[in-house]
């Protein structure tokens, strides 16, 4: 296990965290780590490695989602929740950080078998889950279809409602209005508010997408309508670019009919979006997509990081060095536990909202934390995530102060 999460270190510095601190957030508060055993369709019984961590729950219940991918690891969930800890935070919501996932190929599973997964997941961490306690939400490959049946379980096993439990909910079960768009609607506000204060680019810019999932399409649609010129869009079947723009409708559609993107106009050099002429570069697919390498050659000068993660430690500096921007993940894709608030919200207090509201909401939130988090990168000198970063550091210090440190740190 890492010494301590990626870009803590220079945050807890520039936000003066006393060592205490230091040493209490390097860590997750609580980690756990199980096997689903699910019977597969032709009849055998199989176990998929499945986590929960909740990181902190300093200023709040533990929030964030659920991924299933093969890909997940214990090392990797652990540091998605401490991610989750500092947009929280970032964004002021009365939340900790949480991650959940399983190692498994959802694509390889037939419908009644990713059921039965998303129910046993539930069944597995039923202690830990609660509107007070740890709140779940959709991730990486779950969606409100997941959701659902993750929620139905927990009231299936409790015996009453627990909607307030998990986020990301259909309608029809006490989701929100504005939650599935919430991801794409909520980096297009990060990116217009940070291109106005810092004077970014030229309004109907250039921009690449890699990743045309849920957040993926959804922020193509408000590019594409804001005038934005979408010139390459990629998934995992390949690339499609045109330098005169795409259409997203349009390559939703395709992608819809062909099973991928690929073919649906011309492709990248070497099929990778990473070097393409373009003034915004979206990563908006797997985390660790812009290693060193790619941050070299990349020729936008904004990255807009709607996958968590998607920058590595390494390639932070050397994008630094090359005067490119990033927008971080705890700011780009805030978007979606911002709306996931105003769901736990609703459910808590029995309301309904309507879509117009969830909006203004959430665009006065992003808006604020945008505005604070530039200013404290222009008066440090630092990055908009080495600043996101200490700003989040300093609420969660803040809250230890008033709670005092005898429960954390054993006094
Ligand atoms: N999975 C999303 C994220 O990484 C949403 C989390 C939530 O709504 O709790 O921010």
């Amino acid at each position: 296990m890492p010494e301590s999460q990626p870009f803590f270190e220079p945050a807890a510095e520039l936000a003066a965290l006393c060592p205490d601190l230091r040493e209490v957030l390097r860590k997750p508060a609580r980690t756990t780590a199980t096997h689903l055993l699910i019977r597969r369709d032709d009849g055998r019984l199989e176990s998929f490695p499945a986590w929960r961590c909740q990181y902190s729950d300093v200023r709040g219940p533990t929030k964030g989602g659920i991924r299933f991918h093969p890909s997940v690891s214990g090392e990797e969930v652990e540091t998605l929740a401490f991610l989750m800890t500092v947009k929280t935070a970032l964004l002021d919501l009365p939340f900790g950080g949480a991650k959940g996932g399983v190692a498994v190929d959802p694509g390889a599973l037939s419908g009644r078998e990713l059921e039965k997964l998303a129910r046993a997941y539930v069944r597995s961490f039923q202690h830990v889950i609660g509107a007070e306690r740890d709140v779940p939400a959709p991730d990486v490959n779950t969606n409100g279809p997941v959701v659902a049946w993750m929620a139905d379980e927990l009231k299936a096993l409790d015996g009453s409602a627990r909607t307030a439990a998990i986020t990301g909910k259909p309608l029809a079960l006490g989701g929100s209005e504005g939650r599935s768009d919430a991801t794409g609607r909520g980096a297009f506000a990060v990116l217009e508010c940070l291109r106005e204060r810092l004077d970014l680019f030229e309004p109907g810019a250039r921009v690449a997408i890699h990743g045309f999932g849920n957040a993926g399409r959804h922020l193509a649609q408000r590019l594409h309508q804001a005038g934005y010129r979408l010139v390459g869009l990629s998934d995992s079947s390949g690339t499609a670019v045109d330098p005169d723009g795409l259409d997203p409708d349009e390559a939703g559609a395709y992608k819809r009919d062909n099973g991928g993107l690929a073919g649906f106009a011309g492709r990248a050099e070497d099929d990778d979006l990473a070097t393409l002429d373009c003034e915004v570069l979206v990563p908006a697919a797997l985390g660790g997509w812009i290693d060193e390498t790619r941050a070299r050659r990349l020729r936008a000068r904004v990255v807009l990081e709607v996958a968590n993660a998607a920058a590595t430690e390494a390639a932070d500096p050397v994008l630094a060095e090359r005067g490119v921007t990033v927008i971080p993940d705890v700011l780009a894709n805030a978007g979606g536990v911002a709306v996931s608030h105003l769901e736990w919200v609703q459910n808590r207090t029995g309301q309904q909202w309507s879509r117009e509201a969830v909006v203004e909401a959430l665009e006065e939130r992003l808006r604020a934390a945008c505005g604070r988090t530039a200013e404290r990168a222009e008066e440090a000198g630092a990055t908009l995530r080495t600043a996101a970063y200490a700003l989040a550091l300093e609420r969660i210090a803040e809250t230890f102060e008033v709670m005092g440190r005898q429960r954390v740190c054993n006094e």
